[in-house]
C-alpha cells in the first residue's frame, strides 16, 4: 500500500479512480476520426459546464495559459484594461498584461474582501477607453467569490469585454457565461473538473470573437485563429494532451451523471459544513463572500501556519493549502470542490485541530 495521500488543496484536487484508469489506456493517434469524435464530445460537454453556446477552446497548458490567451487574442499594445486585484490571481492577470505592454488600471481590493460591482461600473463609466475588465470568479488565494451576475448586469451595454478567470470557481460556484453577459471565460483541468493539471480552457463569446482580427498583440501557440480553424473539424492545431482529453471525457461523464445543479448544491452544503466546523474550532473565517469551492481561515496569531501544514502533510499525508504572498503563514485553506468528499474534509479538519492543539500546549 502506498502511503495515504489526501489532497485538500484548491488545485490540484483528487482525481476519481475511473478517470485515472481511463487515462492509463494505450494511446491512439490524434489525427483520426476516433479523436475527432472524442474531442467533439468533450468540447460540447464543456459548453454545458460553462453554460454557453459559444465555442470552448482547449489548450495543453496550465490555467495561466488560457489567461494569457484571453489577453493576447483580444488586445493591442497600449490598450487600457481594468484588472481587479483582490489576491494572487488578480495580480497574475496584471502581470500578464504588463508583460504584453497593456496599460492595466488596477482596482485593488483588500485581501479577503469581494470587489464591489458598483466600483467596477464606476471605473468603466469613468474611462471609456477601457477595452476589458479582468477578474476572477473565485479568487482562490483568499477564498472569495465575486458577484459576477451583478457585475455582468452592470456592464451590460458597455463597450468593454468582461473576462472571467473561473479556473477554481467552475463546477463549484454558480457560473452562467451567456446569461450573465460574460465575453471570455477561463478554466483549467485540476480544480472542480477533477483532472490532473495540464489542460486550460477558454470559452469565447461572439462579441470577443469579433475583436480578434483587430487585436495586434503577438501570439503563436495561443493564437485562437488556429484553434478556431481546427475546431471546425473537432481538431487542435498542435498535438493535444490525448490522455488528459480521454480523462476529461470520463470526468464530464461523471459530472453529467450527477448533474451540474446537484454538484453545485453539494459544494454549497459542503462549504457551509466546513465553515461551521472551522468556527467550532474557534478559528475565524477569512473570506467576506466565501466561495463554495474553498474555505480560508485565519491562523491564530501565535502559530506559524506553514509549520502546521508541513506537519500535517508529513505525519498524516494530508495536504492543505497555506496563504500565498503576503498571506503566507497567516491563513490556511481547505478545498471542497470536485471529487473531495465530506469524509475527506473531516480528516483534514481533525488533523488540523490536533496539530493546532498540540502547538497550543507546547507554547503554553
Ligand atoms: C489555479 C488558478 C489559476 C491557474 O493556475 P495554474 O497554475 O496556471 O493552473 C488561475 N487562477 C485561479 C483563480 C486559480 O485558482
Amino acid at each position: 500500500m502506498p502511503p495515504r495521500r489526501l489532497l485538500l488543496t484548491p488545485g490540484p484536487t483528487p482525481v476519481p479512480p475511473e478517470v485515472l484508469r481511463a487515462q492509463a489506456e494505450p494511446l491512439f493517434h490524434h489525427r483520426t476520426a476516433e479523436y475527432q469524435k472524442l474531442f467533439e464530445e468533450v468540447s460540447r460537454g464543456l459548453q454545458r459546464i460553462f453554460k454557453t453556446r459559444s465555442p470552448v477552446y482547449t489548450f495543453t497548458a496550465s490555467g495561466t495559459g488560457a489567461m494569457e490567451a484571453s489577453l493576447v487574442n483580444f488586445h493591442s499594445a497600449g490598450d487600457e484594461i481594468l484588472v481587479v486585484d483582490a489576491g494572487k490571481f488578480g495580480e497574475r492577470f496584471w502581470r500578464i498584461a504588463k508583460a504584453h505592454a497593456l496599460k492595466a488600471q488596477i482596482l485593488k481590493v483588500p485581501y479577503g474582501k469581494a470587489v464591489s460591482p458598483a466600483e467596477i461600473e464606476e471605473a468603466v463609466s469613468k474611462n471609456p477607453n477601457l477595452k476589458s475588465v479582468c477578474l476572477q470568479l473565485c479568487e482562490t488565494s483568499t477564498g472569495v467569490v465575486f458577484d459576477l451576475k451583478e457585475i455582468g448586469r452592470r456592464l451590460r451595454g458597455k463597450n468593454c469585454l468582461l473576462i472571467v478567470d473561473a479556473i477554481s470557481g467552475l463546477a463549484a460556484d454558480r457560473f452562467e457565461m451567456d446569461a450573465w453577459g460574460i465575453d471570455l471565460a477561463i478554466s483549467g483541468s485540476q480544480k472542480g473538473l477533477m483532472l490532473p493539471p495540464g489542460l486550460a480552457f477558454l470559452a469565447v463569446g461572439e462579441r470577443a470573437r469579433q475583436q480578434m482580427t483587430g487585436a495586434m498583440l503577438p501570439r503563436f501557440y495561443f493564437d485562437l485563429a488556429l484553434y478556431e480553424k481546427a475546431l471546425k473539424d473537432w481538431d487542435t492545431p498542435f498535438t493535444p494532451a490525448i490522455s488528459l482529453v480521454v480523462g476529461l471525457k470520463e470526468a464530464l461523464r461523471r459530472i453529467e451523471k450527477e448533474g451540474l445543479e446537484k454538484i453545485l448544491k453539494r459544494s454549497e452544503t459542503l462549504a457551509e459544513y466546513t465553515r461551521g466546523e472551522v468556527r467550532k474550532m474557534g478559528l475565524e473565517l477569512f473570506a467576506e463572500r466565501p466561495s463554495n469551492g474553498v474555505t480560508a481561515m485565519k491562523v491564530p496569531a501565535e502559530i506559524d501556519g506553514e509549520k502546521i501544514l508541513y506537519e500535517i502533510r508529513e505525519k498524516e499525508g494530508i495536504t492543505l493549502a497555506g496563504g500565498q504572498g503576503e498571506m503566507k503563514g497567516e491563513i490556511i485553506r481547505i478545498a471542497h470542490m470536485g471529487f473531495i468528499q465530506k469524509e475527506d474534509i473531516d480528516c483534514g479538519l481533525r488533523a488540523l485541530e490536533t496539530a493546532l492543539q498540540k502547538k497550543g500546549t507546547q507554547q503554553r
